[in-house]
This record gives structure tokens, C-alpha cells and sequence, in this order.
């Protein structure tokens, strides 16, 4: 509602102002064009028109320009952000993989790095900005307990990274008594929330042992749970860039909506670009998490 008030305010403006017509075409033309590009557009004629009396009896008041245009931005990205929220285009299977949802594409894949955030989080969280890859994050307490620790997970949330919870310090949960477990996985998210501002909506057991228990408890906490479909820098042939680059790229398990489990290891952060130019050889394309349905429909 307000940005049609508003375009509507500054087109009226336009018209008295006796601005150039291809201004009133450009906008004409272009209904479908996010609101916050036009109604920025017609402001930079708002800002030239300003200094003439006639627009003085307007109701657009210049120290309210800047607070309009972001809070424009900020309903415009709610918007976008609700819209995704309602329309996932991957269901994750029993196999931990993920099929798309209608006509969502088929050859894609989910990054995930465990262990976070350690020594390399940070850093594989630049490369995969750099190329532009979505991933989650998945998280243990016992490495947010620093400032600086803390600072890295925010880092990494505020580069878009989807931010899950891997316990609190990385125990077996099968080995653990039900209010262990608990101590484990709740604290952890309300630890994150304080940092990143939101609760974590993905779940990944250490080993990926999980208990009855912790399943339910995950899903009353409104989280997500998975395994992988595979993953390999764990194992001590996989401790190098090469070795692990080829396997992730070559094996067997590797097929559409596949789980890629990684870690914050250093033979991890280097083989990444090469995992991920391979995929993109391939053709695999990548899932954001925030397009995963987490809730049951
Ligand atoms: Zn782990």
C-alpha cells in the first residue's frame, strides 16, 4: 500500500513538474520492475524538482525521503523473504537427499559444513560467496564460546549462510540420558539465537547418531533433522585436497538432490572451489536451505 502511495505521490509529481516524458515512459513501461527501483528513480526527479516553489504544497517531505526509501527496501525484502518461506521447491527424503517440489530443478545439490565454526569456517564461507553458492552451517556450542567466535558466526549469517545446530559439544547422543540430549541441542539454539538474532531451523547429530528422543525433541524445537548423503573428509585418505576433491566429485553416491557432508577442515577449505567448479561441469546446480521445506505440509 504505501509504495503505490508513494509512486503514485511521485508520478503526480512528475506531471507538474513538467518533467521529460521519457521519465513518465520509463516508468510506465516498466510496471512489473520492483517498486523500490522506480519509486528510487522518480525520487532522483523529486530531489531536481525540489528546489522549485510550485512542489512546496506536496506532501512529500524531504527529511522523510530516506526513511521511506528504506523502509520500502526493508517491506520489499520481507516480501521476498515470506515469499520463499511459502513456497519451498525441495522436500528432503528419507534418504536424507532432496526432491524437488513440482517443477523445481531436479540436478541439484545441498552444501552442509560441519564443525563450525572453527579455524576455516570463515574462509569457506567467502569462497563459497565468491562463487556464489548457497550452504548450511552447521554449528557446535563449544566453538561459540569466544568473542571472537561469536563474531565469526555472525560473520558467517550475515553472508547469507543458513546456520544449524550440531550440538552443543559434539557427543554421541545415543550415549547420552534424555536431559543430556537436551542440554545439548536447546542451549546451543539459544545460544545462536542471541548471537545471529534468529533460531537455528536445521538439526545434524555428531556421527549422525540419532536417538528417538532427540527426534522429537528436534522437531518440537521446530528444526529440520538430516544425516548426508555422503561425505568423505573425515576419513584419513581424504585428509588432502586431491584425494577428496576426486572422490566428491566421483562417487557413486553422488546424483541428484545429494546431501554433501564437509567439514571445517583446511584439506576441506582447498579442495572447495574444485567441488564446486566439478559440480558446476556436471551441471549440478545448488539448493538454497532457505528453499527446503521444514515443516510438514
Ligand atoms: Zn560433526
Amino acid at each position: 500500500m504505501k509504495t503505490k502511495y508513494i509512486i503514485a505521490i511521485l508520478l503526480t509529481l512528475l506531471f507538474v513538474a513538467g518533467c521529460q516524458t521519457n521519465d513518465e515512459t520509463e516508468l510506465n513501461d516498466q510496471p512489473s520492475e520492483p517498486a523500490q527501483e522506480s519509486s528510487e528513480d522518480a525520487e532522483k526527479d523529486v530531489e531536481e524538482v525540489d528546489s522549485e516553489e510550485e512542489t512546496k504544497d506536496m506532501e512529500v517531505e524531504d527529511s522523510d525521503e530516506t526513511k521511506e526509501e528504506d523502509e520500502t527496501k526493508e517491506e520489499a525484502s520481507d516480501i521476498e523473504e515470506q515469499k520463499q518461506k511459502q513456497t519451498p521447491k525441495y522436500k528432503m527424503n528419507d534418504l536424507f537427499g532432496f526432491d524437488p517440489i513440482d517443477d523445481a530443478e531436479e540436478q541439484v545439490v545441498l552444501m552442509t559444513i560441519d564443525d563450525a565454526p572453527d579455524q576455516n569456517a570463515v574462509e569457506m564461507a567467502e569462497i563459497l560467496t565468491e562463487m556464489n553458492v548457497p550452504a548450511i552451517f552447521f554449528v557446535n556450542g563449544h566453538f561459540i564460546e569466544s568473542e571472537e567466535e561469536k563474531k565469526a558466526l555472525k560473520q558467517i549469517h550475515d553472508m547469507g549462510f543458513a546456520i544449524g545446530n550440531h550440538t552443543y559439544d559434539h557427543k554421541n547422543l545415543k550415549e547420552l540420558t534424555e536431559e543430556e540430549q537436551r542440554e545439548q541441542i536447546v542451549p546451543l539454539s539459544d545460544e545462536i539465537e542471541k548471537i545471529i538474532g534468529e533460531r537455528p531451523i536445521f538439526f545434524r547429530a555428531p556421527h549422525g547418531a540419532n536417538t528417538d528422543y532427540a527426534k522429537e525433541l528436534v522437531k518440537e524445537e521446530g528444526m529440520l533433522l538430516m544425516n548426508w548423503s555422503f561425505g568423505y573428509d573425515f576419513k584419513a585418505d581424504y585428509m588432502d585436497k586431491e584425494a577428496l576433491t576426486t572422490i566428491m566429485l566421483e562417487t557413486e553416491l553422488l546424483g541428484n538432490g545429494s546431501n554433501l557432508l564437509m567439514h571445517d577442515r583446511e584439506w576441506t577449505k582447498e579442495a572447495l572451489p574444485d567441488i564446486i567448479t566439478g559440480l558446476r561441469d556436471k551441471g549440478f546446480g545448488f539448493i538454497d536451505p532457505s528453499e527446503i521445506q521444514t515443516k510438514d505440509s
